[in-house]
Parts: C-alpha cells; structure tokens; sequence
C-alpha cells in the first residue's frame, strides 16, 4: 500500500467522480465534520466567550501558521493565519514598500491573478505617494529588475499556465538591486516543495481552500521573514496586531512578532476544518506530493496528446518548470469542461479559453489520470461538448 492509499482515504469525494480541481476549491477531509462539531458543540457551545481562553481560540492562528510554515519551509514564528489571501497580499506588499521609501515601482508579471494586481492598483491609490505597478511578461520579470524597482510581487505557480517562477534565482536578482519580494503561493502551498528561507523571501501569502484541503473561504495566511519582523509595518493596524490588545490604548503599537500581523477577531470555527486537513499532511512528506504530482500531471499530458491532438498544451512541457496543474486551449474550452463535469471529470475553465486540470496526489490516482483522459477523449472524438446548454456560462467558473 503506497502512502497515497492512506492519505486518500482521509478524504469525502463523492462516487465516481474524479476531482482534478483542487487548484481551485480542494475535497472535504473526513476529520473535518468531527472536528467543526467539536468546535461548535463543545467549544463554542459549551465555553462560549470563555473559549478564547480555554480552547486557546487567539493563538490558533500563530500555532496554525506553524503548521503551514512547515510545509513552505518557513521558520518558526514567521506565519501566521486569518483574512482573505487578497487581504494578506495587500498587507505584505504595504510592509514591503514601506521598507523601500526611496523607490516608487511595483513589478509583477501579467499572468499574475487579477485580485493581486487590483490589490496592488488600489494601495497605490490609496497611498498617493506616486508608486506605480509595471506588468511585464512573465519570462521578461529578470530582466525588468532594476534599482527603481521598490517591490517584485509574483505568483509563483501561474493559475491559469501553471508555469513556475524560479523563487530562488528571482529573490536573488531582486535583493542583489535592493528590493524586496512579495510571494504568492496560492497555488504552491501543498502543491509543491516551497523553501521560503532558503530562497531569501521577504514576504509571502497564499490561501488554504486549494491544495490545502481547508474548505470554502478558509483563512488565509501571511508570511514574514524574521528579518524584518521588526520593521515591517502593519499597514492595516488593527486590535489583535497590536501589542497589547486588552489594554485597549488610544494609540496603536504593534506587536513584537508575527502577532502583529494579525487584523481582527480571527475565524476560529474555519480554523477547526484547516486543523484537520493539515493532519492529512502529517501523512507525506511534500518531496513524496511532488514527486506523485510530476508523475501524475505528466502521464495526464501524454494521455491527453495522444487522445485529443486537437486541445493544445499550454503549460510548460518539463514538469519541473510548472506546478500541480496543467491547462489546454481550445476555442471550445467552456462547453468542453461543462461536458466533461456531465461525465464526473472536475477540472475547471479560466477565460479565454482554457480547461485547466489540478493534481493532488494526497486524493488523486493514476486511475484517475487515465480515466479523466478517456473521458476527454470521448467528449472531443463525440463532440459531446457541442450543445447550447454547455455554452451557457455559471458565475463561478
Ligand atoms: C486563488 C487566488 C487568489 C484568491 O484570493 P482570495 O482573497 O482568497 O479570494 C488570489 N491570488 C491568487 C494568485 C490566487 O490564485
């Protein structure tokens, strides 16, 4: 029995269907249910206010970060976990440009994910202070690396390509022109091996609701390296980053640590359901997801290319330049998603015209990976996907 054996029965997915989109919304861990009714019944039921105490509801969200932080090769104390990735973007990259007042450009690549690039635009307004975002292609972020450069703000794993920045190399250049980085690891976080210390990272976010299994909306979580806890600025102040919240002074000051980045009252009933799925990873080791995930996504491309020579790769070919996801273009791209969902295969579309499949092998097989290419190869061969019903797009792609 392999560990994936195990890790995958940890694991709520319904019969039948094979889920290649925990690049999106991961399955639901068994624990979880238990874990959420003890939370509710015994804790906030029982405790009430007293559970802040009792359960140690406050300091969730720094012994959680821990626990991310293992797996993104974070030291201790530099994590911590509550708020939207979208908000944790905006509070890493106010620090960070804070930190390089003499400078005034954001640079981030255009594949980045909208909301970061929004985030960014609307600090910018905010601040008034003349800073401006430079969107360059993705393989031109080295050479746009130059002294008047205050922030370099990628993703690491691009959502929609799933190609991967070199960490390492780019952390390098920026720091070597004395700026400083702003990481996303929406799609890297349990997906992939991260070593944030080693790679010299500045700052980094990510989210737990994708490859780490910790349900919709989960909380985000935030990292900064200890160089700069002290002089990293929490642009969005609030009480519980203060420190000392229950003093309630007039004037704010923040918190020695990593406490200082935590916002408000933190969503402690969502922190029980991350618990549990960050138990799954107690299982495996992230070198054992990774080297599964390179075996699974590239058997899935080669299946897919000698099915359905008419969908067009566009990830990167070597499974060490990409992430845990790999996406294929086709005009068709959302009525052929809409017909594979109709036929129990989960990947997702992302506009223009991509179907875009994620592999975790914590609940994914090779089985899986086969299954969904004959799938794929049935709906091209039988135009199973030209219907009006499947060009009618949801909300929520
Ligand atoms: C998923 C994702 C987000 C989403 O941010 P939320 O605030 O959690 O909605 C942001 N950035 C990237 C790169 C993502 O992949």
């Amino acid at each position: 029995m392999s560990v994936f054996d195990e890790t995958r029965a940890q694991f709520h997915l319904p019969d039948g269907l094979v889920y290649l989109d925990g690049n999106s919304l991961g399955p639901l861990p068994l624990a979880a249910k238990a874990r959420m009714a003890a939370r509710m019944g015994d804790e906030w039921g029982h405790l009430l206010i007293a559970g802040w105490n009792k359960a140690g509801w406050l300091d969730d969200s720094v012994r959680l970060g821990e626990r991310i932080g293992r797996l993104i090769g974070a030291e201790k104390g530099s994590v911590i976990v509550g708020d939207t990735l979208s908000i944790r973007i905006y509070q890493a990259l106010a620090a960070a440009i804070a930190m390089r007042p003499e400078r005034r450009v954001i640079l981030s690549d255009s594949g980045n994910f909208p909301s970061d690039l929004y985030m960014a635009s609307g600090l910018i307004e905010t601040l008034r202070q003349g800073h401006s975002l430079r969107l360059v292609a993705p393989d031109e972020v080295a050479a746009a690396i130059d002294d008047t450069i205050a922030v370099v703000m990628l993703t690491e794993v691009d959502y929609r390509s799933g190609r991967k920045h070199d960490m390492k190399a780019l952390t390098q250049k920026t720091h070597d022109s004395g700026a400083l980085t702003v990481w996303d690891l929406a799609h890297s976080a349990g997906a992939i091996e991260v070593d944030l210390e080693s790679a010299g990272a500045d700052f980094a976010a990510g989210c737990t609701y994708k490859y780490l299994n910790a349900g919709p909306g989960a909380p985000a979580f935030v990292y900064v390296s200890p160089r700069h806890l002290d002089a990293a600025k929490p642009a969005l102040s609030g009480w519980l980053g203060h420190a000392a919240p229950f003093a309630f002074e007039t004037g704010y000051s923040p918190a020695k640590g990593i406490e200082r980045m935590r916002i408000g009252t933190p969503p402690v009933l969502a922190f029980a359901a991350l618990e549990a799925a960050l138990d799954v990873f107690e299982l495996v080791s992230m070198t054992e997801v990774r080297v599964q995930s390179r075996l699974l996504s590239d058997m899935f491309v080669h299946e897919v290319e000698r099915r359905c020579p008419e969908l067009e790769l566009m990830s990167p070919r070597d499974s060490n330049m990409r992430g845990s996801q790999v996406s294929f273009a086709h005009e068709e791209g959302y009525a052929i998603m809409q017909a594979l969902i109709a036929n129990k295969v989960v990947g997702d579309f992302r506009a223009p015209n991509l179907i875009r499949f994620g592999f975790a092998p914590l609940y994914n097989s090779e089985s899986d990976v086969v299954r969904a290419a004959g799938v794929l190869e049935t709906v091209m061969r039988q135009k199973l996907w030209d219907k009006a019903e499947y060009r009618q797009k949801a909300a929520v792609t």
